[in-house]
């Protein structure tokens, strides 16, 4: 008998009847777009869940990256990480921006502080920084670095949703942070996104660009762009928050339980908790050391397929490596070796609010 095949991820879904309630209202407001009743409230909603001052919600997680470039003017350089969802280096392309990669560090797997430093030039004017599988960037070096040399920080925080250190909320380091509530991520709005500013003046500004740059019925202050979120899917947002909280315990209790099998295999790593940091679970890497485990990651990860069990090689292959990409002087391997050696390491585990113990046993019997 062939068993149950269990991905990568499963997304979580609210409540249909609780939806119905609010689909029922949006037809008979026949109101579906442009800052609706229910897109308003799903941002005030976000604004107390996440403690956070401003957000303005975007129609995937994509475009608050690029948005964020526009309102800002980023030119020139701009200094990211190789090891991330393309994305990231694509909003960059998208601007016109050159992307200059800097290694990672070997636990954390976010940009090295000390490799930001090295590579900033003349021309670099800001910092893109991931807060990878959730994990939170070394902010406070960061900010530091970018102080002494006159740079933005824009974080793609598209996993940190809800992460918090020592009780502040990650996503209001920097000058702006993204948010991605694709249907993959811990919180989703089928497609979607979010922009965490740190003012009224600069929400108002992105609240322009992401409708055409409309600040009035006849006046137009800024080519801005269509990423609006519509009705529908702020109405779905807000039913599906009120689960969150419960799906992020059901992912620990999965994280506690990978650990516990895990820990005593030999050439397997993960990542442990951080003290003082709020964690969401959002992934659950873990980094195969060939020799010591006595097979590659690759080969797992068929083996693991083989039984119908479906691991992603997050991140491989790392962004610098990708035709776009390749030809830039900081996408050479010999820049990014601890990135290069994790990419060729990682594969996440299947992590989802669901997946249930018998699931975590089935997977680890294959591991172990
Ligand atoms: C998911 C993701 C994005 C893109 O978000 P979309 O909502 O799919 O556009 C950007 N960056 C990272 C790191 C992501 O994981």
């Amino acid at each position: 008998m062939e068993e149950k095949k269990i991905t990568v991820t499963s997304p979580l879904m609210p409540s249909l009847d609780e939806l119905n309630v609010c689909l029922k209202d949006i037809w008979n407001r026949k109101w579906l777009t442009n800052n609706g009743i229910y897109h308003q409230k799903l941002e005030n909603a976000l604004c107390g869940y996440l403690g956070v001052p401003y957000i303005s919600l975007f129609t995937n997680g994509t475009l608050p990256l690029i948005t964020a470039l526009q309102a800002m003017h980023i030119t020139g350089e701009v200094i990211t990480t190789p090891f991330s969802f393309v994305a990231t280096t694509h909003s960059l392309w998208w601007n016109g921006i050159k992307p200059v990669f800097a290694d990672i560090d070997p636990v954390t797997c976010n940009l090295d502080p000390d490799r930001i430093e090295a590579a900033i030039t003349p021309r670099t004017t800001a910092i893109m920084p991931v807060h990878v599988y959730g994990q939170p960037c070394d902010t406070v070096r960061i900010q530091e670095i970018a102080d002494k040399y006159g740079l933005k920080v824009i974080y793609d925080a598209a996993h940190a949703f809800g992460v918090k250190v020592n009780g502040e909320s990650v996503l209001n380091a920097g000058d702006m942070s993204t948010l991605s509530f694709h249907a993959t991520k811990v919180y989703n709005t089928v497609e979607g996104g979010a922009l965490i500013v740190h003012d009224e003046q600069t929400k108002k500004r992105i609240d322009y660009l992401k409708n055409f740059g409309f600040a009035g019925e006849t006046t137009v202050v800024a080519p801005g762009i269509n990423s609006k979120m519509d009705e529908i899917r702020a109405a779905y947002g807000l039913v599906n928050l009120k689960q969150v909280d419960k799906a992020v315990e059901a992912r620990h209790h999965v994280a506690d339980r990978y650990r516990e099998a895990l820990r005593d295999v030999p050439g397997i790593r993960f990542m442990e908790d951080t003290p003082g940091v709020s964690h969401n679970y959002s992934y659950f890497p873990v980094f195969i050391d060939e020799e010591k485990y006595g097979m590659s990651r690759d080969e797992l990860y068929e083996k693991m397929k083989a039984h119908n069990v479906y691991g992603r090689r997050y991140f491989y292959p790392l962004i610098s490596t990708f035709s776009t990409y390749r030809s830039l002087e900081s996408a050479s391997p010999d820049n990014l070796p601890v990135a290069t050696r994790i990419a060729g390491q990682v594969i996440c585990l299947p992590m989802y609010y669901g997946l249930t113990d018998e699931d975590v046993d089935r997977i680890v019997k294959l591991i172990a």
